[in-house]
């Protein structure tokens, strides 16, 4: 069988036995693919300098269907998406990124416009003055890709307008995965939920109808990044089967 040659995002590498790494990747034509790249620790090997977590590369690979792990042959670097001023902010984006990638998509889903937009929110955290907002963003855009993003505007009960309640907050349903209204709340008896505040629906908002340019400009004080991070969480645990809590989620609200 012709190797394959394909473009991937290198999300995350682990040692196997004394020299080879298991790399798990996102293909621009393939989806998630987990590799064996033999020998790739041993010292005179090429991919060694490659091989790292959150690098744009060219790859050539062997597919069998029927194997677990495909086989790595050749991978060049494309784009490193690293900046001068590489700082934490930079690297917990750059992370956060792939993290998503990892934990949202199934195995051998390919998805080109993800890939496409994975990329250009990477290259935004290389340069942008706030790159943290790239992975709220990316999240909010996987989220809406697979068709799971919440009705910012309505209450997923009663349907009417949320500004129209004005200061009154909203509730997001953890199971449901939708907004209900203060209305609507309080006729399930104060119903479990996330309380969701006017302003952060206005941040989430933002962020689902900018691109990854303008989400970078604009600042996100920590308060409000901590609010995003446990919606987002709640919503993906709601509709996707990620397990645990996202960990740059939890480090991006942290950041100063
Ligand atoms: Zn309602």
């Amino acid at each position: 069988m012709p190797p394959v040659r394909d473009e991937a995002l290198l999300l995350r590498r682990l040692p196997y036995g004394d020299t080879s790494l298991v790399c798990h990747f996102f293909t621009r034509r393939g989806g998630r693919i987990g590799m064996m790249a033999k020998g790739a620790r041993r010292p005179n090997s090429s991919l060694r300098g490659t091989l790292q977590p959150g690098n744009l590369l060219e790859i050539v690979y062997y597919n069998k269907e029927s194997r677990d792990l495909q086989l790595l042959k050749e991978a060049d670097l494309q784009e490193d998406f690293r900046s001068a001023d590489d700082r934490y902010a930079r690297l917990l984006a750059r992370g956060g990124i792939c993290e998503i990638l990892e934990r949202s998509q199934p195995g051998e889903h390919p998805d080109e416009g993800l890939f496409a937009s994975a990329r250009d929110s990477l290259r935004r955290a290389a340069d942008c003055p706030y790159p943290v907002n790239q992975i709220y963003w990316f999240l909010i855009f996987c989220l809406a890709r697979g068709g799971y993003y919440l009705d910012l505007a309505r209450c997923g009960d009663c349907g009417r307008e949320l500004r129209s309640f004005g200061t009154r907050g909203a509730l997001l349903d953890r199971r449901g995965g939708q907004l209900r209204c203060p209305d609507c709340r309080q006729r399930d008896g104060g119903a479990q939920g996330l309380e969701c505040s006017p302003r952060l629906l206005r941040v989430l908002s933002f962020l689902h109808r900018s691109d990854p340019e303008e989400v970078g400009q604009r600042e996100i004080t920590p308060a409000t990044r901590a609010e995003l991070g446990e919606a987002l969480d709640s919503l993906l645990k709601a509709h996707m089967e990620v397990g645990r809590s996202l960990r740059c989620l939890e480090e991006a609200a942290e950041i100063e």
